[in-house]
């Protein structure tokens, strides 16, 4: 038997992860350790872990952090209530949002404006959603599967919008979408969807691969959507598959009478905890590792201007919110 590993491609850190983390970064140089970060920066423990070594404070709540400190929004997003009861604590708020994710925020604004009852496709409990739907909690239901469309209780002739979670699965989004369009008269939304591109290039990705392989490893954390939905993906195409949180964590009777491994990770992953489930991988002798690309990506943000290392004039200043 020959034994290999098929690396997708794309994976890893998305651009708003990347974004995210480099906040944290440039925040404890600038404005020296702690810097509070409310919820973990991104959903994985191992960054969460590094970032804490070197003075990240991590909080669930912005009632924990000292008045006046620096605090920084994880990439998710928060509600306006959160952003002002940091206002009331005087906190030096940098936000680390993904862009994709204001952008949703955005939408769910302009369509509450325009009178029309919000429809949030996605994971109740999760931050985004819980963020998202802050920005009009009184028109906002959130479901996520095509069963809730029918009890939504909201009239067939209604004026509807809906919006979805940034880090769904593509196929069963647009089941929902369709169910969605099918019972209301009067709706609108995204051109699509608003999954966004690293949600949709990863899953791509994973499904092309499976497609060859005996088993797929998605390494990814246990709380992370994105790489949750990279694990039904690759199942869905007929493979076993298991997130791996650490490399530590993978079962090597997973592996029994695989010839074929897929890998591929999260875009809250960092590349060092794929490096070391590769390095176990060819322990057990899948020492053969191909890449498979199914598209490159050249997304970057850049980060709030007050961090930006090209206005160190600046760094002091960030200010107190509100
Ligand atoms: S997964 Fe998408 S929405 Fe979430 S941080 Fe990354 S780029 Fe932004």
């Amino acid at each position: 038997m020959t034994k290999r590993v098929l690396l997708a491609a794309p994976r890893g850190y998305c651009a708003g992860v990347d974004r995210a983390v480099r906040i944290v970064e440039r925040a404890l140089e600038a404005c020296g350790p702690p810097v509070y970060v409310r919820k973990e920066i991104v959903h994985n423990r191992h960054v969460v872990a590094e970032l804490g070594g070197r003075g990240a404070v991590f909080v669930d709540s912005v009632d924990d952090i000292p008045e006046g400190s620096v605090c920084v929004f994880s990439a998710h997003g928060v509600s306006p209530e959160v952003r002002r009861r940091a206002a009331r604590r005087r906190l030096r708020v940098i936000d680390a949002t993904c862009p994709l994710v204001t952008k949703v925020h955005n939408e769910a604004k302009r369509f509450a404006r325009a009178g029309r009852a919000l429809v949030l496709v996605g994971h109740r409990g999760h931050e985004e959603i819980e963020g998202t739907s802050g920005e009009a909690p009184e028109v906002t239901h959130v479901i996520s599967t095509v069963d809730e469309v029918e009890r939504l209780p909201l009239r067939r002739d209604e004026p509807v919008a809906y919006l979805t979670q940034t880090t769904l699965s593509v196929d069963d989004t647009l089941e929902v979408v369709e169910a969605l369009r099918a019972r209301f008269r009067d709706i609108v939304g995204p051109r699509k969807d608003d999954i966004c591109y690293a949600t949709q290039n990863r899953q791509v990705a994973v499904k092309a691969i499976a497609r060859e392989c005996d088993v797929v490893l998605v390494v990814g954390a246990l709380n992370s959507s994105n790489s949750n939905r990279m694990v039904e993906v690759a199942r869905r195409q007929g493979v076993p598959a298991y997130l791996v949180p650490e490399p530590a964590a993978l079962c090597p009777e997973w592996l029994e009478g695989a010839e074929t491994v897929g890998v591929s990770s999260g875009a809250s992953a960092p590349e060092v905890l794929v490096a070391g489930l590769l390095a176990r991988l060819a322990e057990l002798g899948y020492e053969d590792v191909h890449t498979r690309t199914v598209t490159t990506e050249d997304v970057s943000f850049s980060l709030p201007p007050r961090l930006r290392e090209d206005r160190p004039a600046e760094l002091t200043g960030v200010r107190p919110a509100g």
